[in-house]
């Protein structure tokens, strides 16, 4: 029997009308949605050139009839859903009949497609929406779609495709968010004739430890405790990392009903779980898969559909954040447990229990003045008062309403000002028209910036050799990300030398990391770089540039002595822009004489 049929218009129209394919990734998207929808239980991925040359998908699903597969390319041709009724029920991840339309208006296209009950299976090519052929050929049960040269027939879309390693990591990001909900198919991931990815079906523990941990050696997923709690409007079921196992790094990941979504509300929710667990920069990594009527959400609302509306998110906020609290208290709480014979043990929620950090091994010693002589020497102004002429525009921080500095103000210091510092974090220097309160911290990492940001553009960062050479493991999309950015990291001053597919040594570090192991700094880059979607060289180099001065900026609680407070002052004002970091975080306030005087 035949399966497919159109929709009629009223329901098309009701279908969010989006942009499906806008680049290979999207289309890879489809069409591996495609074959689970299908109910495949192997799927096999080959790419060539990120997927501008190649796309294949090869699964071993239903398969369609003759009739079906021409129909497959009709726009508004689905098998999944009859009435407009049918579109706040879905359990498929396709449902718009526009993903194949789509990529064969801006493809060539050959599929092969045979069912099981069928003797002949199908062939059918198809350019920018012609079919140029169709008949019967010998194949096995499934589909096997082959879309080659994306765009050819769109120029423009063409030109605005990254670089090949950017739209590789797109097809894996993509690749992931499907693999982790579908832990019992299995897939392989072949690009260039290389296979990335190798996903025997399992659980989804086993799943995740073969996309992001060593599947032999099994140790990434017990870095996680189980989330698991049920409830009439939701249910929420996965893993989160123990406090103590939390990284820069985090692999942040919510899927419902099957489907990958972000959601920065529920985030906070889980971030809310870990609050007092983890050091600032620490971000916790997790796979959290809810499991919801699909009446409570709306999957309609975002064209690529990773934005999910459900209708009760307060609701939901909360149990998740109790789900995650209670995971995190049974974990910290399990040595205390084990001691105890009775049965029924109330456990408190972990909110004021103290968590082992991960240990951060600061040098008390290293003064970074003192190694690397005065900041900017030579740019450093003679005295102080022109170091105030950077104060031409107000400064803008919302949260201190004190900042009346205006276009003119002129703040005069001297070289004997009184200079102090607070709690280890702040350094106050007295001026003329109020007090000038810095952060220390974030006054370093806007120096050490734009230090590094020029060695790393004329590539004179120095180099520090490692007595004993590290290892950094990455994943398959790691990879691509390291080798892309690799000629920067040398040219700052990293000594790296792939050592096998999966990972580089690294034999030598920037001089201003001196004392500070090279693992956790190379990791953040990645991470930044990766997380806030630098593409570009230039992009990529500010991210290097800040990852590496948050890392080696003096911390809070060093104190300093006066000499090196003045040498920090200087070297900030030297800066063109030193009321922010380049992030946009304040690094200084002033609080006037006459906010001063109105306290009294
Ligand atoms: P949708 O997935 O939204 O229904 P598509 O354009 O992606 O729309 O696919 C159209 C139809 O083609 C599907 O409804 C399905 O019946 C059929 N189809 C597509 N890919 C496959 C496949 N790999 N195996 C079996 N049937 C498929
Ligand atoms: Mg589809």
């Amino acid at each position: 029997m035949d399966i497919i049929h159109l929709l009629p218009d009223s329901v098309a129209n009701q279908i969010a009308a989006g942009e499906v394919i806008q680049r290979p990734a999207s289309c890879l998207k489809e069409l591996v949605e495609n074959s689970l929808d299908a109910g495949a239980k192997r799927v096999q991925v080959i790419v060539r050139d990120a997927g501008r040359t190649l796309l294949q998908v090869i699964d071993d699903g239903v398969g369609m009839s003759e009739m079906d597969a021409r129909l497959a390319f009709e726009r508004h041709a689905t098998s999944k859903i009859r009435e407009a009724q049918d579109l706040f029920s879905l359990r498929t991840m396709g449902f718009r009949g526009e993903a194949l339309a789509s990529i064969c208006a801006v493809a060539q296209v050959e599929m092969t497609t045979r069912r099981a009950e069928d003797e002949t299976g199908t062939l059918i090519e198809i350019h920018g929406s012609d079919v140029v052929r169709q008949e019967p050929c010998v194949c096995p049960v499934g589909t096997n779609i082959k879309v080659s040269n994306l765009f050819f027939n769109v120029p423009v879309r063409r030109k605005f495709l990254k670089t090949d390693q950017t739209e590789l990591r797109n097809l894996l990001t993509e690749f992931y968010h499907i693999v982790l909900v579908y832990p019992k198919v299995a897939f392989t991931f072949v690009h260039n004739d290389e296979i990335i990815l190798e996903l025997p079906a399992g659980t989804e523990k086993q799943r995740i430890e073969a996309v992001f941990g060593n599947p032999k050696r099994n140790v990434y997923t017990s870095a996680f405790v189980d989330v698991n709690t049920e409830t009439e409007l939701v249910s929420i079921r996965g893993f989160v990392i123990k406090p103590e196992n939390a990284t820069r790094k985090a692999e942040q990941y919510f899927f419902v009903n099957g489907r990958y979504m972000r959601h920065p509300y529920f985030l906070k929710a889980i971030q809310t779980a870990y609050s007092g667990m983890l050091s600032a920069d620490y971000q916790p990594s997790f796979f959290i898969y809810f499991t919801i009527a699909p009446e409570a959400i709306d999957v309609n609302i975002h064209p690529t559909k990773t934005e999910i509306k459900f209708a009760d998110e307060q609701a939901i906020f909360q149990i998740l954040m109790a789900a995650v609290r209670e995971a995190l208290g049974k974990f910290t709480l399990a040595p205390q447990i084990d001691f105890d014979t009775q049965g029924n043990i109330d456990i408190p929620l972990p909110k004021d229990t103290p968590v082992s950090r991960p240990q951060v091994t600061v040098d008390p010693t290293y003064n970074p003045f003192h190694t690397r002589g005065a900041i900017y020497p030579d740019r450093a102004p003679k005295n102080w008062e022109s170091l105030y002429e950077g104060f031409s525009q107000p400064l803008s921080d919302p949260i201190t309403p004190n900042t009346q500095i205006t276009q003119n103000t002129q703040i005069p210091l001297s070289d004997s000002a009184p200079i102090w510092q607070y709690k280890s974090k702040y350094i106050f220097v007295q001026t003329e028209n109020g007090l000038l309160l810095i952060n220390q911290h974030r006054a370093h990492i806007a120096i050490l910036y734009a230090q590094l940001l020029e060695q790393l553009t004329h590539a004179q960062g120095a180099m520090q050799q490692l007595l004993f050479p590290e290892v950094l493991s990455l994943q398959a999309d790691e990879m691509i990300l390291a080798a892309q950015l690799l000629p920067d990291l040398q040219a700052i001053g990293f000594d790296l030398e792939q050592l096998s597919p999966d990972s580089y040594s690294i034999q030598g570090i920037p001089a201003q990391l001196a004392n500070q192991s090279p693992l956790p700094v190379l990791q953040h880059i990645l991470q930044q770089v990766r997380e806030r979607g630098a593409d570009t060289q230039a992009e990529w180099r500010e991210q290097i540039a800040l990852s590496l001065a948050e890392n080696a900026a003096i911390p809070y609680g060093r104190s300093l002595t006066e000499a090196e407070m003045r040498d920090l002052v200087k070297g900030l004002m030297a800066l063109p822009q030193y009321r922010h970091t380049p992030d946009g975080k304040t690094i200084v306030s002033l609080l006037t004489d006459e906010e001063i005087a109105k306290r009294f």
